[in-house]
């Protein structure tokens, strides 16, 4: 199999066979013609069930994660809830860790808990405490996402996929921030991985989508129901805009590194106004040595912590000018985003509540001296 920048440009984007296109062109068709009631040409139909757009963009997400079946949904987190109704019943339990995604907390929190999913949260590099958190016969899913929004920390994923298959739970990660161009967890050991393709893997702030990708073929096929009977697929036009992304994540993720990394460096340096950095690539950053072992790459994301606390992290995100303040993350472009007030308003009184002090960037690919200029202006003017 060829290497991974390879097959991200070339896996399913043959050149068209009638006219030599080389980029496949946008089958912007909910339904096709049959060859006789129910004789299909390659298996297609409606666009509900598959469409010849997606279907491309499901191999190529497949291949980059190194699974067998690849799926792809209008928002990550439809992706989500079709692994949890795919995968659980009424009464199981879920271990979830205590750093993540606030809108994924919700799902469970207040929509799949009302429909009789349980869960528990659990710091999962406390051995100890996670082994306590499964309920015999009812946990069946331990979720995992490393490093974690927005704190950082950094899960082992071959450590906790193990346990969990001791116990008889899969284990689910969420990739978002990693990418499979520097983490590929189904190769660590876990049974599924699962993406916001809105953010680093579109890359452009410009289409929101979901991605699941396993090995298994019968977990597969109940979550490939979930997508067809739910139908909350990709538009053909968002997976081709999805897919165009996929062929520039490596070029793109060096670079969200090398600046991440930069930034995390003059960040440290920053002892007036900056009282902690969160980066795995600080090597003294709790998770430096598991990042280290699991990911190839620490990526363009950083939060940090505000001497001055809610006050100063909020006309922080306030200062910037080349940091734009917003929601999301993943884009070419640099983010500013105040967590407790936006991505994570929904976990505030929960266990997972961000502290107001904290500020988190999502460190574009725009030249490193403007980027370190904008934070020296916006970190000066407290
Ligand atoms: C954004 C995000 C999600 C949710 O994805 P949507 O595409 O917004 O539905 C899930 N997990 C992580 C880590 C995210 O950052």
């Amino acid at each position: 199999m060829s290497k991974f920048e390879t097959r991200a440009i070339h896996v399913a984007q043959h050149p068209d066979d009638k006219t030599g296109g080389v980029i496949p062109p946008i089958h912007m068709t909910t339904t096709h013609k049959q060859d006789g009631v129910g004789n299909l040409r390659e298996g297609y139909e409606y666009n509900r069930a598959a469409n010849p757009t997606r279907s491309a963009l499901q191999e190529a997400l497949a291949s980059l994660e190194g699974g067998r079946f690849g799926m792809s949904f209008s928002s990550g987190l439809a992706a989500e809830d079709a692994i949890i109704r795919g995968v659980l019943a009424v009464g199981d339990h879920v271990i979830l860790a205590n750093d993540m995604y606030g809108g994924s907390y919700r799902l469970f929190a207040r929509v799949h808990k009302a429909w009789g999913i349980d869960f528990s949260i659990v710091d999962l590099n406390d051995s100890a405490a996670l082994e306590a958190a499964f309920i015999p016969g009812k946990t069946k899913m331990v979720w995992i996402e490393t490093p974690s929004n927005p704190m950082m920390t950094i899960f082992d994923i071959a450590a906790v996929a193990a346990v969990a298959r001791k116990h008889g739970a899969i284990s689910v990660v969420d990739n978002t921030f990693a990418t499979p161009y520097l983490q590929r967890p189904l190769e660590l050991g876990a049974d599924i991985v699962m993406h916001s393709t809105t953010k680093y893997l579109g890359g452009h702030s410009d289409v929101l989508g979901g991605a699941v990708v396993l090995n298994d073929a019968e977990m597969a096929k109940k979550i490939e129901f979930i997508q067809f009977a739910v139908g909350a697929v990709s538009s053909p036009f968002d997976a081709w805009l999805t897919h165009r992304s996929l062929k520039t994540l490596a070029l793109r993720m060096d670079r969200h590194c090398t600046n991440g990394q930069a930034v995390a460096e003059f960040l440290v340096t920053q002892k007036k106004t900056v009282a902690e950095v969160y980066y795995p690539g600080l090597v003294d950053h709790p998770g430096h040595d598991v990042a280290k072992k699991q990911m190839d790459g620490f990526g363009g994301i950083i939060s940090f912590k505000l001497a001055g606390g809610t006050e100063a992290a909020k006309k922080f995100c306030e200062n910037t000018e080349l940091f734009t303040l917003a929601e999301s993350l993943g884009g070419v472009e640099s983010l500013v985003n105040y967590p407790a007030e936006m991505t994570h308003a929904s976990a505030n009184g929960t266990p997972i509540e961000v502290s107001g002090d904290i500020v988190r960037l999502s460190v574009g690919v725009e030249h490193i001296s403007d980027i370190i200029a904008d934070l020296t202006q916006a970190l000066e003017r407290l």
